[in-house]
This record gives structure tokens, sequence and C-alpha cells, in this order.
């Protein structure tokens, strides 16, 4: 199609990386539809790609998908957005990008599509963009950061929305580039969320994922986490708040004291160990051992019933050594989590393990040596997440039905439905309704279930 003549219309998104990124996804969506542009899966005016740098992978990804859509369609355009736009826009639009936007002005995607509309075969760094008073043009597009955070996508279909409530973080794990493209920790005001969720459930939502990028610095005014969590669970509306991942420091013991009064939240947690090393969690500079990780976890089990824990894993971090490797692989399985995301390391622009790798302080672990001990991690995650599927056989669990013979329980377990559901049961019933279940078998990755004749 030749776009070059006409107005764009369509859009296609493209999200990429975490919670946070997809929640801002939709934000974005909910802006180009105010704009009168219509989202479209297929033959778009425009791409709009939400980028990720958390790891190597994701940015080949990335560049992946941007040559397949300048080698079909050569003539659309591209708008990046995101980290990746943030850390490197240079190679972005190297490869074929018209606009990057960076983290912070995402909330100015609909003044890149009017340049573009303007020039189509631009290319821009809109990094340090700020919208004029002159491009503010309708009422409708002067959004502030804090009220285009109250859009969702009114078109999802589904029982959970995920709400981002901070963003930023001032840890600086070595490992980790987010600090240098989130800036410092920033929280949302609490009425603003309590808004949004009371809009999201007069639109049938049940379940609440409250995300960010650092949510133990959740911080508004007198307001903790722990405040949200509680002013959520008063809307009557709203089944079940989950806290979408969250570090070990949020864990402290009047926390977790207050946090298991609040019979809404969902006992599930997924908390980053990223290693089970003592001298390795050092260099990554996390700030805890593994045993006051395992402390905490261990208080977690005795307070909440039934809780289930995952977790993530960074595999092959510089000088990781056999000794150091197998204390990970040994921790692991005390924690008895039941899911563990495995990431080999790679390495990220700005951070000190890759000064210390270029300085020659420390050394990159062969490639080879990182893959066998990924696949010896999978290995015992995939153990360990089976012997915790198999402790729910013969038991009823509650499910959240997203669709008809799928959904979750508040401990975040899959269930399927083992048989079609019973005659006389229309699909509408259980969509998005929450219904006791039959567990009858745990298979690898999901619990089988009956629902009740
Ligand atoms: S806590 Fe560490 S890993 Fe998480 S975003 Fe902050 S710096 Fe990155």
């Amino acid at each position: 199609m030749n776009t070059a003549s006409k107005k764009i219309q369509t859009v296609k998104f493209h999200s990429f990386g975490c919670k946070v990124n997809s929640y801002e996804t939709s934000v974005m969506m909910n802006l180009v539809q105010n704009h009168r542009l219509n989202i479209v899966s297929t033959d778009p005016d425009l791409h709009i790609i939400n980028t990720c740098s958390i790891t190597a992978n994701s940015e080949r990804k990335i560049r992946q998908l941007i040559n397949k859509i300048k080698r079909n369609n050569p003539n659309t355009p591209i708008i990046a957005v995101g980290c990746y736009s943030q850390s490197q826009p240079q190679i972005l639009l190297s490869e074929g990008v018209n606009i990057v936007l960076g983290n912070k002005n995402k909330n100015s995607i609909n003044h890149a599509i009017d340049k573009l509309n303007i020039n189509r075969n631009c290319r821009l760094n809109l990094l340090d963009y700020k919208v004029t008073e002159e491009e503010k043009v309708t009422e409708e597009e002067k959004v502030t950061e804090e009220e285009s955070d109250l859009y969702f996508n009114k078109s999802l279909k589904r029982t959970r929305a995920e709400i981002k409530i901070q963003d930023g973080c001032d840890n600086f794990c070595s490992y980790c580039i987010v600090p240098y493209l989130r800036g410092a920790p920033k929280s949302r005001n609490i009425d603003s969320i309590i808004r949004e969720v009371r809009n999201l459930a007069e639109n049938k939502f049940q379940e609440i994922v409250l995300t960010g990028i650092n949510l133990a610095k959740y911080k508004y005014r007198n307001s903790d986490l722990i405040d949200v969590v509680q002013k959520i669970s008063e809307i009557s509306e709203i089944q079940r708040i989950r806290i979408s991942s969250i570090e070990p420091e949020f864990f402290q013991i009047n926390n977790i004291m207050r946090l298991c009064q609040i019979e809404k939240l969902c006992r599930h947690f997924h908390i980053s160990l990223q290693s089970g090393s003592n001298t390795l969690l050092q260099r990554m500079n996390r700030k805890y051992t593994f045993e006051n990780y395992y402390e905490k976890i261990d208080f977690l089990r005795k307070k909440f019933k039934d809780l289930e824990l995952s977790t993530d894993i960074i595999v092959g971090f510089p000088n990781e050594s056999d000794i150091e490797f197998n204390e990970t692989l040994t921790n692991v399985e005390k924690c008895e989590f039941l899911h563990m995301h495995v990431f080999p390391y790679s390495e990220r622009l700005f951070t000190k393990a890759q000064s210390n790798i270029q300085n020659g302080v420390w050394n990159k672990v062969d490639n080879s040596v990182k893959k066998t001990r990924v696949k010896q991690l999978i290995q015992m995650s995939n153990k360990l997440k089976k012997q915790r599927l198999m402790r729910y056989i013969n038991s009823e669990l509650e499910v959240l039905f997203e669709s008809s013979n799928f959904g979750l329980t508040q401990n975040y377990l899959k269930v399927k439905l083992e048989k079609k559901i019973p005659a006389g049961i229309k699909k509408e019933q259980i969509i998005g309704k929450m219904s006791k279940v039959k567990i009858i078998d745990a298979k690898e990755d999901y619990l089988s279930a009956l629902y009740p004749e």
C-alpha cells in the first residue's frame, strides 16, 4: 500500500518487555484512538513499537521486527518508543525507524504521528520532545502524565486489569540498565489510582494487577504500597488484588503483618532472587544474602496459607564459578518456587558489570557454560513446578475464568478444564466469573480440572 499521500488512519502496536510496558502500550492505544485513529492488526498505515532493552535478546527481536516491516512494506513508517529508543536511538533510526520517542514522552505519541503526516520520510530523534502550547490542539489532547494513566483499553475482554502505579528505580543493581532509562523512583497519586480502579470495576474487571518498575519503592505522601492495596480492597466489585513483581526489600516483618490482614490480596508473589550465591549477590549489588531472602519467604509461607512464589534468576553473570552456580542450584531447590524465569546474563550499556568486563576486572562466562547452566536451572524449575502442582490434586479450587476452559487461581495456578463445560451451562456464565472446580491432575505447566456437574 502506498501511504505517501494520505493521512495516517490506522496503526498497529507491537509491545515488548515487562508489564509496565504493556500497560503503557494500552495507554498509547487510548491516546491514538482519541486522536481518531483506528488500531488494526494487519496492513496498517503506521507501526508503533514499544521497545525493551532489558536483554540483548529483546533488542535483537526488535531489530528483526523492524527489518521484517521494512522488507514487506518499505513505505510504512515506524515510530519506536520506550527503553531501547531511549538507550540507542541512533541504532533504531539507522535500522529504518522514522521517529524515536523515549520513556518520558510516550504521551506525545499523537504529536509524533502529526509530524509523520507532514513528512512521511522524516527521521527524528524526539527523546527530549515536549509538547508546546500551540501543539495542544484540543482539550482532549491536553493530557498530563497523571491523567493519561486514567485511560485503559476498554476493548480488553479480560477479567484482569494491569495498572501502573510506580516508575523508576535507584537500586543500581550492577547488571541492570533500568535506572539509567527510567530514572529515579516516582509514585502515582493514590487518588488517581483509586479512580482508575473504580473505573475498571464499573467495566466488570474483577482482578487488579499492580505493576511498577520497583513497587517496593511506592511512596506517595504518607501512603505506601500496602495502603494502595488496602484502599483497593475496599472497592466491593474487586475480588482480587495482585502484586505483579516485587523486590525482597519490601518484605519487612511489619509489612508482612499488615499485608496478611488483606483477604483480597492474592497469595502469590514474584520476588526476584537473581542468584542463590552470596558472593554473586554482592557482585550484583543486591542488598541481601540468600539467608535473608529465605527467612522472608519462610515467614511469608507461615503467614499466608497456600502461598506460591516465583522468581527471576540470572545465569552466567561475570565470574560466576561452578561453586557459585551450584549454590544457586541447591538454594533455589530449597525455596520450592512454583516458577523461575531463567535469564542468561547479557551485557547492558551504562552498567557497572559492563564497565568491569571492559576494564578487565571481571571475566565473561563462556557461552557454552552459560547454556548448560540455563538448561540445568530450567530442569530444576520444571521439577519444582511439578512438585508444587501435585500438591493440589483432589482439592477444590476457586478459579477466575478468562475463557470457557481456562482460568487462574488466586495463587497463580493455571487451571484448564479437562472436559467441555456441562450441557446447559453457557460460556457467558463462566467467563469472567469465579467458579469452584475439582482438580484431577497436574500437567507440566497447569492443573487439569473438572467443572462441577
Ligand atoms: S531493583 Fe535492580 S534489577 Fe530491579 S529495576 Fe532496580 S536496578 Fe534493575
